[in-house]
């Protein structure tokens, strides 16, 4: 029996992913080996690699202005790759929205980048999305889409006619996107698209240009990627195929549109049960900024009751919900995977637990 899982990353995959896996592990569709065990300059991982990015650019309905990048290294390995590739000497501005957009700009700073931050949400504990505007002129402007740990989300990207980059790696493949201004879109894929080892990113070319002549390391360099369609070494090529089975299930869902309404109905139905628990539970993002993916909260009647409700939560089948250490509290990280069912479920929980400790 497979429990609910609400982990934030790695997290849930669709049962139909896993199965399929299953079955291949050990004999890939009769050939007699897995498909870990091949080269990946054959022509059978070539297919599982190639049809992924296909399948991820027709999801995502990005023109031939893109390329989509596969790395290793995690998208914390593109917070240094982001300045070493486009800055161009001039400054490189950020929006401050939590821990993983502070460790952009660190790297961005080891790095010794003219990095300029345009605003913060830090004083008040990252629980919103700040106003702000970025320069027309910067090298480029960088922002980080849903904020993991805090549960706030950009309902609107900012515009800007410096390129824009967005870590996506908590709401990525979770809705359509307008990519017009878009320069990169990137992110880890293990919580909505996959499993750890394999990060992605949709940049257009002018930005891959802007590497070519720069005097940076082979795997460090987005236009060695270009160039090697990301087979320029040995790629993580069990977590490319299992992010081709995931692509494939999202067109199965009917794509990111379908994707993103079941997404809004499951996190309404918590957020209503937090705001009309008569303050039993509290939310920590503003509500107009609020995820649909993370979905944090305090236990604001009594926050000694947050460790019994992790608790009596995993007796009831439903793991992962215990918040982030810098935040602490409940995270209920919902998911592209996880069903309407498994989330009407936790509400009822809620509700059943308020109820009982109130
Ligand atoms: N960005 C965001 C928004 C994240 O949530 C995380 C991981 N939780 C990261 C970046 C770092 O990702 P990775 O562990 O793949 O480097």
């Amino acid at each position: 029996m497979r429990v609910m899982n609400f982990s934030a990353g790695p997290s849930n995959l669709p049962d139909e992913v896993l199965k399929e896996a299953k079955e291949n592990l050990f004999d890939y569709h009769g050939k007699g080996f897995s498909i870990m065990e091949i080269s990946h300059r054959g022509k059978i991982f070539e297919e599982v690699h190639f049809e992924a990015m296909q399948m991820a650019k027709k999801l995502y309905e990005v023109n031939d202005d893109y390329e989509i990048l596969f790395f290793q290294g995690g998208a914390s390995l593109q917070f240094a790759m982001i300045p070493m590739n486009l800055n161009l000497g001039g400054a490189c501005e950020f929006a401050n929205t939590g821990v993983w957009t502070k460790k952009a700009i660190k790297e961005a700073q080891i790095l010794g980048v003219n990095t300029k931050i345009v605003a913060s949400s830090e004083e008040s504990s990252f629980d919103h999305i700040p106003d702000f505007t970025f320069s027309d002129d910067a090298d480029y402007a960088y922002i980080c889409s849903n904020n993991t740990i805090y549960g706030t989300q950009y309902k609107k990207y900012p515009k800007t006619k410096s390129p824009l980059i967005i870590d996506a790696s908590s709401d990525f493949f979770s809705k359509k996107i307008d990519f017009s201004n878009i320069a990169m879109l990137f992110g880890g894929v293990q919580k909505n698209a996959g499993i750890s080892g394999l990060a992605c990113a949709f940049i257009r070319k002018d930005m891959i240009e802007r590497s070519k002549n720069k005097n940076i390391p082979s795997m460090l360099k987005y236009s060695v990627y270009s160039e090697n369609d990301s087979l320029f070494n040995t790629p993580a090529t069990f977590a490319i195929y299992i992010f081709n089975l995931e692509m494939k299930w999202l067109l199965n869902q009917g794509g990111l549109d379908k994707i993103n309404e079941q997404n809004i109905k499951k996190a309404q139905l918590l957020y209503k049960i937090i705001d009309e628990s008569n303050g039993f539970y509290k939310g920590h993002a503003k509500k107009e900024d609020r995820s649909l993916m993370n979905v944090s909260f305090n236990i604001a009647h009594d926050k000694n009751l947050e460790p019994i409700f992790v608790k009596e939560a995993e007796e009831n089948g439903m793991i992962g919900l215990k918040g982030h250490k810098i935040l602490g509290g409940i995270r209920a990280s919902i998911y592209n995977s996880i069903s309407f069912e498994k989330v009407k479920k936790l509400s009822e929980f809620m509700e059943y637990f308020a109820k009982k400790y109130v």
